[in-house]
């Protein structure tokens, strides 16, 4: 059994150290966006396939894939569903770690664009915690808001004067997290529904300080895909496959 593994969450590193427990001949796939990547254990490639007509020539090579990227890095999902339905088809399955249960105080929204201009009105003191690739979309409506944004490697763009940067990388703690927050005076969050628990803290603090959170709702998946929450329902898929 030869496993194609997308990668770039914690999820996916946690299944591959379980299934090369397994005995499984698993690679993981990154994509190449952050400088030092967390590598997961065994044979790891990295960097894009060419699109779906790349994916589909590189999976000659696999009996299987599994979709653990991100549940925001929605184009990969989409190449792998659409190269592994192409025949000769290619079991597929997508792993996806649920999205934080709604709390009734936050701010959901359907786009970058939009937490950007509802977080312009709810706060004076911004802190983004969407991603760096984001970042840009929040320029027009807080570019002279006193922002706090928190990305893994620092952004090719120029940030607007009023804007501090700060390079860190999960898991988080909440006395973290309210030191953080209390420091740069912070009145209003913005996060997407990424889930589980690495960034959950950020959740917490604001909580506990009455920070307003404004929340980007996950884009839809690729439908028709089978899909898991968790390592150990990947795993006995994988299992069953064998
Ligand atoms: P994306 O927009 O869905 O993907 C854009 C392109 O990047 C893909 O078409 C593919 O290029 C390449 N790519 C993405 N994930 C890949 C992977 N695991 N292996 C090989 N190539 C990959 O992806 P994204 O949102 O930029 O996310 C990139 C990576 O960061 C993913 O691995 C994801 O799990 C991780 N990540 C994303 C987020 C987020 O918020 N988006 C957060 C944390 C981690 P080709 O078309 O050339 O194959």
């Amino acid at each position: 059994m030869r496993l194609l593994l997308l990668g770039g969450t914690a999820e996916a590193r946690n299944l591959a150290a379980a299934l090369l427990a397994d005995g499984v001949d698993v690679t993981s796939s990154l994509a190449g966006r952050v400088a030092r990547p967390r590598l997961p254990v065994g044979r790891v490639r990295i960097g894009g396939f060419g699109g779906i007509a790349g994916l589909r020539a590189a999976l000659a090579d696999y009996d299987a894939v599994v979709d653990a990227t991100h549940p925001f890095a929605l184009g990969m999902s989409a190449n792998a569903l659409a190269a592994c339905t192409t025949e000769p088809r290619v079991p597929l399955l997508r792993l996806e770690r649920p999205g934080w249960t709604p709390d009734p105080s936050w701010h959901l929204v359907g786009g970058h664009e939009q937490a950007a201009e509802l977080a312009a009105t709810l706060g004076e003191r911004p802190f983004l915690t969407v991603g760096r690739q984001e970042l840009a979309r929040f320029a027009p409506a807080l570019g002279t808001h006193r922002t706090l944004a928190r990305v893994v490697d620092v952004p090719a763009l120029t940030l607007p004067p009023t804007w501090r940067l700060v390079t860190s990388r999960g898991p988080y703690t909440l006395d973290g997290e309210l030191a953080l927050m209390r420091e740069h005076g912070i009145d209003v969050l913005v996060t997407k529904d990424s889930g589980g628990s690495y960034t959950w803290p950020k959740m917490a603090a604001a909580a506990r300080l009455g920070v307003a959170v404004v929340v980007v709702r996950r884009p839809p998946a690729p439908t028709g895909v089978p899909t898991v929450p968790t390592v150990a329902a990947a795993r006995a898929w994988v299992e069953a496959l064998r």
